[in-house]
């Protein structure tokens, strides 16, 4: 049986090491993936997913505007698909995610999401909403607050390392930095 999962953590770290080894189980016994990530900014013509290990693979890349179903649909109608993986699945939209159970429920192909959960205000996005909803498995990737609890929170420093209260959710080609938070210290840093 088919499954949609949703793998999720608090930010980045170790989420697209683990979308390259799923894809690479695949492959390794001979199955064929597809692996998509978000058109976040026109910089790149080509999508990549890159893992701070030092590996990558090549990626379609989704916006808003793709139906991810008929996109997936086509593909394996040229070569038979046996696993669709996507990184930065908190930027899908709800439909999408729609898109998303179609491909497990009618052509019943696994599905594996990655995203993030919250933003570095607390909330949550748009993909990682419906995905929570609708996912069959839930998966947390853990990361840890420097406190030692599990960071379920992401904060958003800014070029002077204060915290930042306000703005985008996404930030293209900004200098800001990331930081797993557990509640605890995102409260005290952004709710105060
Ligand atoms: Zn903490």
């Amino acid at each position: 049986m088919a499954q949609l999962y949703f793998y999720y953590s608090s930010m980045n770290a170790g989420k697209s090491t683990h979308l390259l080894q799923s894809s690479y189980n695949y492959q390794e016994r001979g199955l064929a993936t597809a692996i998509y990530t978000a058109k976040i900014d026109d910089r790149f013509a080509k999508g990549k997913v890159t893992s701070r290990l030092g590996i990558d693979a090549d990626a379609f890349l989704f916006d808003d505007e793709i139906n991810l179903f008929k996109d997936v649909e086509h593909k394996n109608q040229v070569e038979k698909l046996d696993c669709v993986l996507i990184d930065e699945a908190q930027f899908l939209s709800t439909e999408q995610v729609k898109q998303l159970t179609d491909i497990v429920d009618l052509l019943h192909i696994p599905v594996l999401a990655y995203g993030i959960r919250t933003d570095f205000l607390g909330e949550t996005f748009s993909g990682s909403a419906a995905l929570l909803a609708w996912a069959d498995k839930l998966v947390e990737l853990k990361t840890i607050c420097h406190c030692g609890r599990k960071a379920n929170f992401v904060i958003r420093h800014d070029e002077n390392g204060k915290a930042v209260q306000a703005g985008k959710q996404v930030e293209v080609g900004g200098n800001e930095r990331y930081e797993p938070l557990c509640r605890a210290h995102f409260k005290q840093l952004v709710w105060q």
